[in-house]
């Protein structure tokens, strides 16, 4: 009997978790999909955190990684194109004990989100937002999105994109109160797995792109990267993030790099040849815009409806 208590107040006894207690409906994405290798990540990382199920959400937008909710035995929001990180921030102001991931891919977040993702950055509330960055729009059909490489041919440009793509790293670093942002790639588990964790940790927003493989469209995309790691420049500093022995020793091709140097951070996300990944920028001190926007979170109905009626009373004429 929980009485007049809330019921997300009650707390359910210990319990330890496994994996299948985090594992939604089966996934349907194409075999080979680089979202397959997310979906393992962030089980895996639930499990490793003993996130109580009922405790996490993860909440996307529109798009083939948008289908992640579904694949996550957790509570879930499959939103509206673009809009992710409103849906994520409400439920961050009102929910402040919940455990959120955001899932959004290039086109949901860089093009018709990229309002949201701009003011999310700049709110920097309890997050982990993973961008899957595949160059592509794969739901509607290889279509150009804000990241396809110019000149790439798409069902909407046959003859090549025009315009050279939107960099979500720097665009993100150009953010006032933007606080961690880092980029992984989904074929090397190790370093995408660390990278979570390490935004899982993170207090605020941590922005993470990942460069994830789209079989069924963009093929070749990432095959250069993927047959050679020397391509991938790994960022190292006692505050990145520590991939452990295994990834030091594939990622032969190195960069001391202090993630909270923005400047630098900036120059290292300019780098074309090679993809840099780890922790571009990091800021443990930026404002969290939640301990203002959860003010009045703890009232009871009554209590609001009459706050609400005393602030209309300033538009009656
Ligand atoms: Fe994955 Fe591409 Fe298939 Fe979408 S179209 S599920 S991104 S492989």
């Amino acid at each position: 009997m929980l009485g007049l208590k809330s019921d997300w107040l009650a707390e359910p006894k210990p319990r330890a978790f496994v994996l299948n207690d985090y594992e939604g409906g089966q996934p349907r994405w194409c075999p080979g999909c680089g979202d397959l290798a997310v979906l393992n990540a962030a089980q895996k990382l639930c499990r490793d955190e003993q996130l109580a199920p009922e405790k996490t959400v993860f909440v996307s937008g529109i798009g083939c990684s948008s289908r992640f909710p579904h694949y996550m035995k957790t509570y879930g929001f499959h939103g509206l194109h673009g809009r992710a990180f409103p849906i994520a921030c409400g439920v961050r102001s009102r929910r402040p004990d919940l455990n959120i991931f955001v899932a959004t891919g290039d086109g949901d977040c860089c093009s018709i989100g990229a309002g949201h993702w701009i003011h999310a950055l700049r709110y920097n509330m309890k997050m982990v937002v993973m961008l899957f960055d595949n160059h592509i729009y794969g739901l509607t059909k290889k279509q150009t999105s804000p990241t396809t490489v110019k000149s790439y041919s798409s069902n909407t440009h046959p003859d090549g994109s025009f315009l050279s793509p939107i960099n979500p790293i720097t665009v993100s670093l150009g953010v006032t109160n933007a606080s961690f942002i880092a980029q992984t790639v989904d074929w090397n588990p190790a370093h995408l797995y660390a990278t979570l964790k390490a935004g899982f940790e993170h207090s605020g927003t941590a922005f993470i792109r990942i460069m994830q493989r789209c079989p069924h469209f963009t093929a070749d995309m990432f095959t250069p990267f993927q047959n050679d790691p020397t391509k991938l420049l790994l960022m190292k500093h006692e505050k990145g993030i520590d991939g452990g022995e295994v990834v030091d020793r594939y990622f032969t091709n190195q960069v001391d790099h202090d993630p909270t140097n923005r400047a630098k951070a900036y120059e290292l996300a300019l780098h074309e040849e090679e993809i840099p990944i780890g922790l571009f920028y990091y800021n443990p001190n930026a404002e969290h815009y939640d301990q203002f926007s959860r003010v009045g979170a703890g009232m009871s109905a009554a209590t609001k409806l009459e706050a609400v009626e005393k602030q209309l009373e300033h538009f009656l004429v």
